[in-house]
């Protein structure tokens, strides 16, 4: 979920990537798909200046890998899941939680964990937090007042 990549500053930090709990079986096309070209463009934002505080993960069973599809592995131990979620803070400059108003851009993309989308702009998966909140039962972005939550979970990033 958490690119080694994006976790270089300390051998600790960057080896707790390669834990499970930082794992969830995904469709290549997915993984290398519209789902990388989102952690790319969000490295460009970084590298603007921008902070980014981002939550990830899946919902569902049941998706396509290289050998078809599956809604397990691992004996039944590790689900497949159907979809792969992501939302994204974009923070103008480092703050926390209070530095979140309104206008505050949020990027939220759901995808389903299959072959074939490979060539799928990021773009076309964007929704709202709030979808997300409704498939997996979360309350994301909940230490952010919920007058602000209101606004910007419900609107779908266009930029
Ligand atoms: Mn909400
Ligand atoms: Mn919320």
């Amino acid at each position: 979920m958490t690119p080694s990549a994006d976790r270089t500053d300390t051998v600790t930090n960057n080896s707790a990537t390669f834990l499970m709990t930082n794992m969830i079986p995904q469709a290549p096309d997915n993984n290398q798909g519209p789902w990388a070209d989102l952690e790319d463009y969000s490295r460009d934002l970084v590298n603007q200046g921008k902070e980014l505080y981002i939550i990830s993960g899946s919902y569902g069973s049941g998706g396509t890998g290289s050998n078809g599809g599956a809604s397990s592995i691992a004996s039944g131990r590790v689900t497949v899941p159907d979809r792969t979620w992501k939302v994204i803070v974009v923070l103008d400059s480092p703050g926390n939680a209070s530095s979140v108003t309104t206008s505050t851009r949020v990027i939220a993309v759901n995808m389903p964990n299959e072959q074939g989308i490979r060539y799928d702009d990021w773009r076309s998966y964007r929704v709202s937090v709030d979808s997300i909140e409704s498939a997996t039962g979360y309350d994301l972005l909940s230490n952010v007042s919920s007058s602000i939550q209101s606004v910007i979970e419900a609107r779908v990033d266009n930029q």
